[in-house]
C-alpha cells in the first residue's frame, strides 16, 4: 500500500542524482590524440578537435603522444599554439581518435579506453567499440581538411591561431600539394584557412615549415627516423615503415649508413621488416631503405628490383597511397 510513494521517491532519486552521476563523468575531459611519433597533422588535429568539441558541449582536452617534432615546434611558435600534453597511457579515459585508427598506433591501455570519435583520412584501421560514435573519415591529404569540414558543419569559428595551424598541416601532409594524396577539398581548404589565418603567401609559410623539416643536420639517425615511423600489422607480420622528407636527398648521403643500421635496429625489436622512405620532395620521389625477413616483397610491392639495401621509387612520395597499400598486397 505504500509502494507508490515509495517508488516517487525512488524516481525522484534518480533523477536528482541522474544528472550529478553525469556531471561528475563528464568532467574528467575526453582526451583528443593522434599517432605514436606525432606529425604535424596529428598535433594540430588533437587542438583543433578539442577546441571545436569545447565548443559544442563535448569537454576534451587536446593530448600527444610524442613532443613535437622540429616541423610541429615551427608552427606551433608561428601560430602562437601550444604543445598538448604527453600521454602514454589511455586506460579508463575516453578518446577521440584524430589522424590514425590503427590499434599498431595506438597508446598503451587503449583496449581499456572509450572511443567517442575517430577524425582520420587513412585506411579505416582495426579500432572497435561497444557504443555508437562519430566518425568522420574522408578519402583526402589531410584530416586537418576534414576538420576545416567539420568546423563548417556545427558552425563554429576557427581562430585565427588554429586556422594558421590546420593550414600548415595540410600543407604539410599534402607536401604543398605535390603528393598524390592532395584532393581539390585539400586545395579550398588551404585557401580559406589562409584567408583566416591571415596569412598572405601560405607557399612561403610552407617552405619555412619544409625547411625547419629538412634540418637534419647533427640529428642522431634514431631521432630522425622515429620522427616519423609507424607499425603496421600485415597478414600477422610486425612492419615498420618510417619516411623522412628533405627538399633535397643529398642532403641525406652522410647519414644514410647511419639510417640504415637504425633501421636494422628497429628490426631486431622484432619486426618482420622495417622500409624508410627517403623522399626528395623536389624531385618528387623516394629512395626506398629495407631491411627484411623476406626481401622479394620489395620487388613484388613495387616491380623493381632493389640494388642491394634500397631502391629508388620515382613519383612516390606518399606511404598511405603509394606504399602501404602495395606492401599489404605483397604481404598476401
Ligand atoms: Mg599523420
Ligand atoms: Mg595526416
Ligand atoms: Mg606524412
Amino acid at each position: 500500500m505504500h509502494a507508490r510513494p515509495l517508488l516517487t521517491a525512488l524516481l525522484a532519486t534518480l533523477l536528482i542524482l541522474g544528472p550529478v552521476c553525469a556531471q561528475a563523468q563528464s568532467s574528467v575531459p575526453a582526451l583528443v590524440l593522434g599517432h605514436m611519433n606525432p606529425d604535424t597533422d596529428s598535433i594540430i588535429s588533437a587542438i583543433a578537435v578539442a577546441h571545436l568539441n569545447n565548443k559544442r558541449g563535448i569537454a576534451c582536452q587536446p593530448a600527444a603522444q610524442g613532443p613535437p617534432s622540429p616541423e610541429t615546434a615551427f608552427v606551433l611558435k608561428r601560430f602562437g599554439l601550444t604543445a598538448p600534453e604527453v600521454v602514454h597511457d589511455v586506460a579508463g579515459r575516453k578518446l577521440y581518435l584524430v589522424d590514425f585508427s590503427d590499434l599498431a598506433q595506438a597508446p598503451k591501455g587503449i583496449g581499456e579506453a572509450e572511443i567517442l570519435g575517430i577524425v582520420d583520412h587513412h585506411k579505416l584501421g582495426d579500432v572497435t567499440t561497444p557504443n555508437p560514435l562519430e566518425i568522420w573519415t574522408w578519402p583526402v591529404g589531410c584530416a586537418g581538411t576534414v576538420i576545416k569540414s567539420m568546423y563548417d558543419f556545427y558552425g563554429v569559428e576557427i581562430p585565427k591561431n588554429i586556422a594558421g595551424g590546420l593550414m600548415c598541416a595540410i600543407l604539410s601532409d599534402t607536401v604543398m600539394f605535390k603528393s598524390p594524396t592532395t584532393t581539390e577539398q585539400d586545395k579550398k581548404a588551404v585557401e580559406a584557412l589562409t584567408k583566416i589565418a591571415d596569412v598572405a603567401d601560405y607557399k612561403a609559410v610552407g617552405i619555412a615549415m619544409f625547411t625547419a623539416k629538412s634540418a637534419v643536420e647533427g640529428v642522431s639517425a634514431k631521432d630522425l627516423v622515429s620522427r616519423d615511423f609507424k607499425n603496421f600489422i600485415m597478414n600477422g607480420k610486425k612492419i615498420g615503415i618510417g619516411q623522412i622528407e628533405v627538399f633535397d636527398l643529398a642532403m641525406l648521403d652522410k647519414v644514410k649508413n647511419n639510417l640504415y643500421q637504425e633501421i636494422t635496429r628497429l628490426k631486431a625489436e622484432g619486426r618482420h621488416s622495417v622500409f624508410l622512405l627517403l623522399t626528395d620532395i623536389t624531385k618528387g620521389g623516394s629512395e626506398l631503405l629495407f631491411v627484411s625477413d623476406d626481401p622479394s616483397v620489395v620487388e613484388k610491392a613495387f616491380g623493381k628490383k632493389p640494388d642491394g639495401k634500397s631502391v629508388w621509387l620515382d613519383g612516390v612520395m606518399s606511404r598511405k597511397k603509394q606504399v602501404v597499400p602495395n606492401l599489404e598486397k605483397a604481404f598476401k
